[in-house]
């Protein structure tokens, strides 16, 4: 075992996580589940989503059996819906090809969908105890300081030193706490913005540290100014408090979640509304961003309220009238969530 693990590990048996719920039991599917949660998201999020999650779809099986829909509302929120659709494909294709376990094999994990290098070592080092080493976001960040790498780090040169550097520090013994401290190091001491440098077992030898690169690395990506589009999304609402939704396709961020019908803009919308309902004015409510990895989205949000449904236009599996007991049960996209839990109150 190298210094760099040798500290780490130290420092991990004080201040490490050692009750996080994927780690008690530690299975595969449950290390692999918190995994793909935490891509994108922190720990602290993630908490209450895994606790949901498992105690409705306690193994891979159960996951693999569940419809879509129950799938995405456990993951409605968490944003990233792709991950959810992932895992699920992934785990009917583990019932499919290995006997409903994931594999113990780097590369038939890196075969199931959703699962990268870093995420298929994780789950082998800390379900399994095997010597993979992982290279995340968080990872990522500790690494480049440690060494001083300059260079932006999801360009691939970068990215195969730093993959040398994760696999020279990882230990033969210990493999699955040592997955853990690093992770652990990159989420609360080496963080993204001023690390707690004091308090960081590598201090000594790290030479972002000693040089004074703290600020700089890891070097950002070179600007990308992300696009904005706009859409005006039709709240109708019947007299009986019924809100219409529509399934979304399987192309888009938001592909398979149930969500409103959308119009290009805000003139536009009454057309698109009396296709399914009789309509009277509509009230605009307060317009909001928001922001995808690669676009920003201006929402203008517009009330039809009393909305008549049209008798020609029948429910159908992909688009209904949802009273809220439905809507609970259906996955959203978080800002629509949002919209209809803050809804006005049905005017008289
Ligand atoms: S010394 Fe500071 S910059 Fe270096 S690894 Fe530790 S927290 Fe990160």
């Amino acid at each position: 075992m190298n210094a760099f693990a040798r500290e780490l590990l130290r420092w991990y048996d004080h201040h490490g996580r050692k009750e996080l719920p994927w780690q008690h039991p530690r299975s595969a599917y449950r290390v692999w589940l918190s995994e793909i949660m935490l891509q994108q998201t922190q720990v602290v999020t993630v908490l209450d989503y895994f606790q949901r999650f498992v105690e409705r779809l306690p193994t891979l099986r159960d996951l693999a059996d569940a419809d879509e829909d129950t799938v995405l509302a456990l993951w409605s929120g968490l944003g990233y819906y792709r991950r959810a659709r992932f895992l699920h494909h992934a785990a009917r294709l583990c019932v499919e090809r290995h006997g409903g376990d994931l594999p113990r094999d780097l590369d038939a994990l890196m075969a199931l969908p959703g699962i990268g290098r870093s995420t298929a070592g994780a789950i082998l080092a800390q379900a399994h105890g095997l010597r993979f080493p992982i290279l995340d976001g968080n990872v990522k960040r500790v690494l480049t300081r440690y060494h001083g790498i300059e260079g932006f780090p999801g360009e691939s040169a970068i990215e195969k030193r730093l993959w040398r550097h994760a696999d020279e520090h990882t230990p033969d013994e210990r493999t699955a706490d040592y997955t853990q401290a690093i992770m652990d190091l990159g989420a609360t001491v080496c963080v993204r913005s001023k690390p707690a440098c004091l308090l960081c077992p590598h201090a000594a030898t790290c030479v972002a540290h000693r040089d004074g690169l703290t600020t700089v690395l890891p070097t950002v990506k070179p600007g990308k100014k992300i696009p904005t589009r706009a859409v005006a999304m039709l709240l109708m609402r019947d007299g009986r408090g019924r809100v219409l939704l529509e399934k979304r396709g399987t192309q888009g961020v938001w592909s398979g979640l149930w969500s409103l019908p959308e119009a290009v803009d805000a003139d536009a919308a009454p057309a698109v509304a009396t296709t399914f309902a009789r309509v009277h004015t509509a009230e605009p409510l307060p317009a909001f961003t928001h922001v995808f990895s690669h676009y920003r989205l201006d929402v203008s949000p517009l009330l039809f309220d009393h909305a008549a449904p049209l008798a020609a236009v029948a429910d159908r599996a992909d688009r209904r009238w949802c009273d809220r007991e439905d809507i609970a049960s259906l996955g959203l996209p978080a800002p629509v969530r949002t919209l209809l839990d803050h809804l006005p109150e049905i005017a008289p």
